[in-house]
């Protein structure tokens, strides 16, 4: 019988690792590679051009590669829906092949896609790469008895809910077995023996869009600064291999001013858009361990980012709502404020704190920005200053990050607002301390705001503090060339924490808990929150002139529905009894201390 295969690219933009578009090479007379893109959704996706242009450099690049193989990429303009009946038929195809995508709304579709083709009389063949793990298979395994002895796991009987903590995520992969093995980028001689004829005319029908043809206008837009593609991937996977090599004992560096800047060893926009394979990525690593520290096994925490990943991604594959508060089973609900024009100076940059300001400039200029600085702008939107919901942030990051990705996203996004996965809602980031201890002399923000490039050192991160005579000389006047700050700091997290409270208070998991008769309440404190700067140079991050269009209404006590998912909260080591504090040098140990924070759930 006649094999005619067609392989769907839609994540995994890649030619190595790639288990489904090797099914469709396997025994097959012709293969074809196909990407569906639809020109005249491009506009109106929640998808900004800095994302688009990295697809579509992928999909050159990929389209490049199998030039080499003397094939090509068909990028074929329409929905998936209404191009594979057409396809199927003027190809005689026989064979779907695409990646699993575990993600709700990829399920759904895929669904459709695999019965239409059923209809056709077409195989379809599904192979997982994109995570390190069967996912079902972990959601499974903390859901059914019996208990490993290896590690007691605790049971939870509510069918098909996933591990909630990352501390229970871990123990459950510890048992699992390793992740499979990667398979080899696809040579010539596979391609080879099932040659399919590229017609003369394929680039009028077939070839990559450019951003003109999706409509976007590309008049002053600046060079990328992260080049997309399978090429670029692996490139940068060597120098992130090199780095961490020389760094040897495998600890993530500290942050600096250079941490918060593109780095050439960055990875997260090639695994969002799987132009690099996870399961590369982690069998590099682990030789590389293996190699340094002489045959010893890697512990797990040497995968905790790869971890991360995949526990956002067990989080989200069965909850539609993952991305949403309402009728989202893990999510606190909590009654933030709608404030549309608080939102846009964030989104803007425009909050006058010029360390958000900056962060949100590089992001909507660049694409990428460092993950502590990604929790300085969330916790600020959120629980930190603003009371917005977490969910207008996240729909930001989703248009302007390269690599936005809808669990990593939604579950970061309710991690850093308290709204799942426990946090100690009682650290709270301050917007000025924050960034000085990370970049003392201000030259991220000298880079990203230059109105503020001839300030003192001194004033750089508070300019509304600094004399009038000096905001004359460094040219910018605040208020006038820079906005002023938009919250009292302060006074705006402190109610937050208050508020933040009450909710948790109403959850019957946590009333009562000392934890929270631990936190102050606004009246109970007469002194301002104490900040590391405060006590270590005389420097403040008290409240700046007050101008706020943020200003929190007062209270609301909308009773906040019990989460099932919710963790129940253990005691904390980290325990505070006195009042609330800034965030304890956010550096590196900081996601690390996050994970103790997150015990297990306890059987309920
Ligand atoms: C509010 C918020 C939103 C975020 N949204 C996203 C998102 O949409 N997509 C995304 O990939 N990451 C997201 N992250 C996680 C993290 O910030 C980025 O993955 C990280 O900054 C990428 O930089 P890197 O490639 O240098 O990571 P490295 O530290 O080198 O880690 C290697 C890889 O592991 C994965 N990873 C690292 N940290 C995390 C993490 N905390 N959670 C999940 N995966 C992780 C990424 O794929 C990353 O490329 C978010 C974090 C926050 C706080």
């Amino acid at each position: 019988m006649v094999v005619n295969s067609v392989h769907w690219f839609r994540k995994g933009l890649r030619l190595h690792d790639n288990p489904a578009l090797q099914e469709a090479l396997n025994g097959a007379d012709t293969v074809r590679c196909v990407y569906i893109l639809d020109p005249w959704f491009a506009g109106s996706a929640n998808v900004g051009i800095n994302r688009w242009r990295f697809l579509l450099e992928s999909l050159e690049d990929l389209d490049s590669s199998l030039r080499k193989l003397n094939s090509r990429l068909f990028v074929v303009r329409g929905q998936p829906a209404n191009v594979f009946p057409s396809l199927f038929k003027e190809w005689s195809v026989t064979r779907l092949t695409f990646e699993y995508d575990s993600e709700p709304y990829g399920k759904e579709r895929d669904g459709a896609i695999i019965k239409m083709a059923q209809e056709f009389g077409v195989e379809t063949i599904v192979r997982n790469s994109h995570t390190l793990y069967n996912l079902d298979r972990i959601i499974e395994m903390n859901n059914c008895p019996p208990l490993t002895a290896k590690n007691h796991l605790l049971i939870e009987m509510n069918s098909g809910s996933p591990p909630l903590t990352f501390k229970r995520f871990q123990a459950l992969v510890n048992v699992l077995e390793l992740p499979a093995k990667p398979l080899p980028t696809v040579t010539k001689e596979q391609m080879d023996s099932c040659r399919t004829k590229i017609s003369g005319n394929h680039d009028q029908h077939y070839s990559v869009p450019s951003l003109e043809e999706l409509g976007f206008k590309t008049q002053g837009l600046g060079p990328a600064v992260w080049k997309g593609g399978e090429s670029e991937a692996l490139e940068r996977l060597n120098k992130h291999l090199d780095r961490k090599a020389w760094v040897a004992n495998f600890e993530r560096p500290r942050v600096s001013m250079c941490s918060l800047m593109a780095s050439p060893t960055g990875l997260s926009p090639y695994l969002r858009f799987g132009c690099l394979s996870c399961r590369v990525f982690y069998y590099n690593l682990r030789e590389l361990y293996m190699k340094l520290r002489k045959h010893c096994s890697p512990p797990l925490s040497l995968f905790g980012q790869l971890l991360w990943r995949e526990f956002f991604y067990t989080a989200g594959t069965n909850n539609p709502n993952f991305d949403r508060m309402e009728g989202n089973p893990i999510c606190v609900q909590i009654p933030w404020d709608h404030n549309p024009e608080a939102l846009a100076k964030w989104a803007e940059g425009r909050t006058g704190f010029p360390w958000i300001d900056a962060i949100m400039t590089q992001l909507r200029q660049e694409g990428w920005i460092h993950h502590l600085a990604r929790h300085a702008v969330a916790c600020f939107l959120t629980r930190g200053d603003l009371w917005i919901s977490w969910e207008s942030g996240m729909r930001v990051f989703e248009e302007l990050l390269l690599d936005a990705d809808w669990s990593v996203n939604a579950g970061s996004w309710m991690w850093l607002s308290c709204s799942a996965f426990f946090q100690q809602f009682f650290h709270c980031y301050c917007p000025v301390g924050f960034g000085r201890r990370t970049d003392p002399s201000g030259d991220y923000i000298r880079r990203y705001i230059p109105k503020l490039k001839d300030y003192p050192d001194r004033y750089i991160y508070e300019p509304w503090r600094a004399p009038e005579s000096v905001q004359k000389a460094a040219h910018c006047i605040v208020g006038v060339d820079y906005p002023k700050p938009m919250i009292n700091h302060a006074e705006g997290s402190r109610l937050n924490i208050e508020r933040m409270k009450q909710v948790y208070q109403q959850l019957s998991h946590y009333r009562g808990l000392s934890l929270l008769a631990s936190v102050p309440t606004i009246q109970e404190e007469a002194e301002p929150p104490l900040t590391d700067d405060s006590q270590a140079s005389g420097s403040t991050c008290e409240s700046p002139p007050h101008t706020s269009s943020a200003q929190p209404n007062t209270l609301k006590r909308g009773r906040p529905s019990d989460s099932p998912g919710a963790p129940k909260a253990t005691q904390s080591k980290h325990q505070h009894t006195t009042a609330p504090r800034e965030e304890q040098e956010p550096d590196q140990g900081e996601w690390d201390e996050q994970q103790h924070l997150a015990e297990p759930m306890d059987s309920q």
